[in-house]
């Protein structure tokens, strides 16, 4: 089946006999049992709830995995991801990750004696030279966040799968609607399901995928026992989120493209980072990994002054934390998601005072760009 039709109606096995259209919120923390040692295949909302379990089964027909996961927010993802791992082991992670994973291995899962070390992902022989005999995992992010770096996902699986390394990509950017990770090779998949899977800049949510039967099993249990699933209605909320999710990636990615091209124009701007243009450093390897650029444009401006000039004049666009959603938002990386990085750590990926990021949303093309020729003039 198409993904565009898995988006609207999700998993096929409803368990509803009432006929209803949308999947019914099973607003239950428990359930009751038939007969003693009986079960209708739901105790506990905590383990099963029939209303995420139709999102984790629509997730992961998505990207083409057997098991998927929600949970609270990508961070209850990405948080219980790493209770995988035992204290001595060594995960590489691209330099340019979300800076909530930085904060989550640097300051906590650090503690805990898991060992992390970074690399610019975009070269795999720099992941290569990392690896030791106590490397358990590669954790890339493509493209990264700000700064659109790419990493070659079949090329790094070449390295890991042979050493039995488990390779983690965060999908949230692309989602699978434009990247498949499973099918290039990686073993999980991660997802801030807050961002594009919801699209609406109303919800929080996480997911992790594989199609390994004893990883999914293993992520299963994870969640049961660190009790970060995702509720009822937010799970509802996702479901509905998915249904116009092909619409919108296309749809943002063409405003995306229409605003990249403009900025390119405007002489306040200096670089424009968005994998859709030909000149970005890994265009080719973006199209042919990914069906798909995104709707994710980083820009650097002249000057400090203009880039809180911009972010204090827009009107339209919003000066707001997140991505993904339907509203165009604008972020300053090196104040918002970056700001747990040192100036020393932010300068060498690129984050400074004039790098401004936007998420691209639906609104109509040519009205978002007078907004930003009005705050960039
Ligand atoms: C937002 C984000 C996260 C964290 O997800 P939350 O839902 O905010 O907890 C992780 N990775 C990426 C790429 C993100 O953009």
């Amino acid at each position: 089946m198409n993904q565009k039709t898995i988006c609207i109606h999700g998993c096929k096995e409803k368990k509803d006999l009432t006929g209803s259209v949308s999947v019914p919120i099973y607003q239950s923390a428990t359930f009751a049992h038939p007969a003693v040692g009986k079960s209708t295949g739901y105790d506990y909302s905590r383990q099963q709830n029939p209303t995420r379990e139709h999102l984790e089964c629509t997730v992961a027909a998505l990207e083409g995995g057997s098991h998927a996961v929600a949970f609270t927010s990508g961070m209850a993802a990405i948080t219980a991801l790493m209770e995988l791992f035992q204290p001595g082991d060594h995960i590489i992670a691209s330099e340019d990750l979300y800076g909530g994973s930085i904060r989550l291995f640097e300051q906590i899962n650090k503690k805990n004696g898991l060992r992390f070390s970074y690399a610019d992902t975009s070269d795999a022989t720099k992941i290569e030279a990392l690896i030791t005999k106590d490397t358990k995992a590669v954790f890339i992010e493509t493209p990264s966040n700000p700064t659109m770096i790419v990493t070659d996902i079949k090329a790094v699986s070449e390295l890991t799968k042979p050493r039995g390394i488990l390779l983690i990509v965060d999908n949230t950017f692309l989602t699978p609607y434009f990247q498949k990770p499973l099918q290039l090779g990686a073993d999980i998949i991660v997802h801030s399901g807050t961002k594009y899977l919801c699209g609406h800049n109303d919800t929080l949510a996480g997911f992790l995928v594989t199609e390994d039967q004893k990883l999914g099993e293993k992520l299963r249990h994870l969640l049961m026992s660190l009790g970060s699933c995702l509720s009822p209605f937010d799970s509802w909320l996702l479901i509905r989120g998915i249904k116009t999710l092909a619409i919108r990636m296309e749809k943002q990615q063409e405003n995306a493209i229409a605003i990249a091209h403009w900025l390119k124009t405007h002489p306040k701007v200096k670089k424009v980072y968005y994998a859709g243009l030909s000149e970005h450093p890994s265009y080719e390897i973006s199209s042919t990994q990914a069906s798909g650029f995104g709707s994710m444009i980083s820009f650097t401006v002249d000057s400090e002054a203009t880039a809180v000039q911009v972010l204090e004049k827009v009107e339209l666009i919003l000066y707001a934390e997140s991505l993904g959603g339907v509203e165009t938002l604008i972020t300053y990386p090196m104040l918002q998601t970056h700001a747990d990085l040192t100036k020393e750590e932010r300068d060498a990926r690129g984050i400074n005072e004039t790098l401004l990021r936007l998420s691209v949303g639906l609104e109509f093309a040519e009205d978002l760009i007078s907004d930003l020729k009005q705050a960039l003039d």
